[in-house]
């Protein structure tokens, strides 16, 4: 007798229902895959900034990266600015990479907060190399030389480009797209499973196993499954955003700025044909007009359009692998763009889900874990994006003294305590965010560490003064040698391939 193959449907074709179908097609090869999207529907149309693992997707699907630039018209990011998020008028990075040389036994902060102590420290961009070369807009990839540092990056992209280059990549490889309005969703009555969802045109589609994919509304997840939502809008309170494109201007950074205003917080996004601007706030202290206005005034190229708006609620499903159906992307849940991490979380669900492809059916103890997993990645990035708004000095601003008194994740509230206590910080298993990106965002939201570890006084003052100095010099020399970001990217697009 002749054996089915299993069989996967993604409901939804945005940026995640195209990630997993892309991997999917590479990967799981032994299943048929099929996507539905609903062009009149459409997809959400931001997110447009990333994190250097997407490189491990985008290798993984052995993607040419020149080719990949050009055809999504994207750039190099190295960090995130953000302006104003402690005061009005001073900025820092979280910049990609390493931060100075440790030595010995401790990491730099040791170093530096002892040198910041003695009046010998300079701010910690003097020793980053990404940030050294993200102000002075160069770029470089990979080691310049044997030994050289590394340089960490990420890139900025137009989302809509990225989702038709993977759809390319997904149909080329055996994919099957309905263009359809799922208007059902059927459960198996006995297992309460989901059998198959029905278009509007009376198509029914049933498959093994569903990635609901469909943005915000969660159409299988929730509207069929009711899995139920952890609200977070206590911890994050911006609830809505407007995003508009402007024409390029100003400076072709290879870095996301991330701009405080007075209710929420602006993010521009240059691409080779425009620059991404948009602005994230909440509803209670500013309303669509005046963030639509902020906005405006704030391009720094004409508009191209209007302010689209666009409402959210903070938070993720309870459970993201429920029954046959796993959410991925704005399906799973939400959290602002402040570190850029959705599309991260899409690639780590798609990544993981793989690494347990159910060959039959799931058990019991492979969903639990997969949840398990995705609560600790989710909750963790939640804690960071919170320390950005707790440690503000923004005072008499409502918005802002409204989160800097807010109750804090018990997560935390340790890991702010142990900064304090003498500038520890520790990372458990699989957290997202490095100990060199939360040492950024303490000391550039001003958060003071009362001590440092004493092992770090063990170093002769001379001896601190040359490893800062020594560092510093030798980064400062590294960036020199770089070209500038514009003619690097032009270089390399000028290479991809002919497809
Ligand atoms: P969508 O893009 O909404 O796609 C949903 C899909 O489901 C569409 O194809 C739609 O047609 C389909 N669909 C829905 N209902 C039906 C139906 N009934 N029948 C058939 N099809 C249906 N992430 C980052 O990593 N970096 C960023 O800088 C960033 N910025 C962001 C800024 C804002 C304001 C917001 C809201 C999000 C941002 N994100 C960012 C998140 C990012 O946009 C999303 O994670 C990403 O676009 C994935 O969206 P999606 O594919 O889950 O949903």
């Amino acid at each position: 007798m002749e054996q089915t193959r299993p069989s996967i449907l993604i409901a939804g074709g945005g940026t995640a229902g195209w990630m997993a179908a892309a991997a999917l097609s590479r990967f799981a090869t032994g299943h048929d895959i099929v996507l539905v999207e609903s062009e009149a529907i459409g997809t959400v149309g931001v997110g447009e900034a990333t994190i250097p693992q997407i490189h491990l997707f985008n290798s993984a699907l052995g993607i040419d990266e020149a080719e990949f630039l050009r055809e999504t018209k994207g750039s190099f990011k190295l960090g995130i600015e953000f302006d104003g998020w402690q005061r009005e008028g001073e900025a820092y990075m979280h910049a990609f990479g390493a931060i100075g040389r440790g030595a010995g036994l401790l990491p730099f902060q040791h170093y530096w907060l002892r040198a910041k102590k003695l009046g010998l420290a300079k701010p910690l961009q003097r020793y980053s190399l990404n940030e050294l070369a993200a102000r002075t807009m160069r770029m470089q990839r990979g080691r310049r030389a044997p030994g050289s540092p590394e340089m960490p990056y990420a890139y900025h992209f137009d989302a809509g480009l990225y989702a038709a280059y993977l759809r390319r990549y997904a149909e080329a490889r055996g994919v099957t797209r309905h263009d359809g309005l799922i208007a059902s969703v059927e459960r198996d009555g006995e297992s309460g499973e989901i059998a198959s969802v029905t278009l509007d045109d009376g198509r029914l589609l049933a498959a093994d196993f569903f990635i609901d994919c469909t943005g915000f509304r969660g159409l299988l997840i929730e509207g069929a499954l009711e899995t139920g939502f952890d609200d977070w809008t206590n911890y994050l309170p911006c609830d809505r955003a407007m995003a508009v494109p402007c024409a390029g201007g100003g400076d072709f950074t290879p870095y996301t700025r991330s701009i405080a205003r007075k209710a929420g917080w602006q993010w521009r996004i240059p691409l080779q044909h425009r620059i991404g601007n948009g602005i994230v706030f909440s509803s209670t202290h500013m309303d669509e007009d005046e963030a639509a206005s902020i906005l405006l005034a704030n391009l720094d190229g004409e508009a191209l359009g209007d302010p689209r708006p666009i409402r959210f609620r903070t938070g993720k499903r309870r459970l993201h692998w429920n029954r046959n159906c796993l959410a991925i992307g704005l399906a799973a849940g939400f959290m602002e763009p402040l570190e850029s991490t959705s599309i991260h979380l899409i690639q780590s669900a798609i990544s993981r889900f793989l690494a347990v492809l159910p060959a039959g059916k799931p058990s019991k103890a492979v969903i639990d874990h997969f949840n398990a997993q995705a609560d600790f990645e989710w909750m963790r990035i939640r804690d960071f994006l919170v320390l950005h708004y707790t440690a503000n000095e923004r005072v008499g601003q409502p918005f802002w003294d409204a989160v800097r008194s807010m109750e804090l994740p018990a997560t935390l509230t340790d890991k702010i305590a142990l900064w304090r206590e003498a500038g520890f910080i520790h990372r458990e298993h699989e957290e997202l965010f490095t100990e060199v990106a939360w040492f950024q965002v303490f000391a550039g939201q001003g958060v003071e560490a009362e001590g440092y570890n004493p092992i770090a006084d063990a170093m002769p003052e001379d001896d601190l003064r040359t490893l800062l100095d020594g560092t510093e010099a030798a980064l400062v020399e590294e960036v020199r040698a770089m070209p500038r970001h514009i003619d690097f990217l032009e270089q390399m697009i000028s290479q991809a391939k002919v497809s």
